[in-house]
């Protein structure tokens, strides 16, 4: 056993399986954000170390994932303003062939994307086969934002949640697997991650006044958040709920989740051409 592969056995047993275990009865309050699983709160260093292990298993299991052609994994990323989906994409991704990953970002829906279904401008983003796809916010602040700043009625919102489970199902049945990550910050790592956007100026293009009318709305986020996970976390669609305020357990929770759920799917290289060893390459 190679020095890497013990010290990744080692560390992983302490990254602890964040994947809601009971949806029905989950509850919002009873979340631990400042949890490190087994770890201590001197192991930044061996958690670091065990992210670039993991990172090389993710390289390898994405280069078989695009060569067999088979399936695809679709990640969503859901957070309050701050919450980190940007930078764990980035440190989770780090050194994955860009060729096999794509990373969309969703903003107010347009005019056009409004006068379609809610789903519709999400479909065509949904990762084709042998791709990981990205979803840097989701369908799910169609039950999220729309439903906490009321952009919609109820009557409407409401039966969102249904048709995400149909979707999902329907991607699952297309040989899409969905994984679902809430990243989970406390609200006072939220007005500390704030108030350095506003102290450091390059952090400045960061700073948005709007954020501040969501954080008034905490309370209603955090009810919403709550509906969702209850309502939408399936089978083959889960929900993980990853304590979010230490930046380096996040980080090895996301990457632990990915591996794992691509070590499943178990994709395989295609099988090779046949007479591959009689062929000689000429001069
Ligand atoms: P981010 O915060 O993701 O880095 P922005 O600061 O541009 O990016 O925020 C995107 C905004 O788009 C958020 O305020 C979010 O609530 C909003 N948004 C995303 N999807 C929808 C939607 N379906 N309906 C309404 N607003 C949405």
């Amino acid at each position: 056993m190679s020095d890497d592969t013990q010290l990744a056995d080692d560390a992983l047993a302490r990254v602890h399986d964040h994947r809601v275990p009971d949806p029905k009865s989950f509850k919002i309050k009873k979340t631990e954000p400042d949890s490190i699983g087994g770890f201590g709160d001197d192991d930044k260093p061996l958690a670091k170390a065990e992210l670039k292990v993991l990172r090389q298993r993710l390289q390898d299991l994405q280069e078989r994932l695009y060569a067999e052609h088979k399936q695809s994994l679709l990640i969503i990323f859901q957070a309050t303003d701050t919450g980190g989906k940007d930078s764990t994409t980035r440190r989770v991704f780090r050194g994955v062939n860009p060729q096999g990953v794509r990373v969309w970002s969703f903003k107010q829906p347009s005019a056009e994307e409004l006068d379609h279904d809610f789903l519709w401008r999400y479909h065509d983003h949904t990762p084709i086969k042998g791709m990981i796809g990205i979803f840097n916010r989701s369908y799910y602040e169609d039950v999220l934002v729309v439903r906490v700043k009321e952009l919609a009625p109820k009557e409407v919102w409401k039966h969102r949640y249904d048709h995400i489970n149909a979707f999902e199902r329907l991607l699952a049945d297309n040989g899409t697997r969905a994984l679902k990550f809430f990243l989970d910050i406390s609200k006072e790592e939220q007005r500390e991650r704030l108030q350095e956007r506003l102290d450091k100026p390059d952090k400045h293009w960061k700073f948005h006044s709007a954020d501040l009318a969501d954080r008034e709305h905490w309370g209603n986020y955090q009810h919403a958040y709550e509906a969702m996970i209850r309502r939408t976390s399936t089978e083959h669609a889960p929900w993980y709920v990853v304590p979010a305020n230490r930046k380096w357990y996040r980080d090895l929770v996301v990457a632990r989740t990915i591996v794992e759920t691509l070590e499943e799917m178990d994709p395989q290289f295609p099988p090779p051409e046949e007479g591959l060893d009689e062929i000689e390459i000429p001069d």
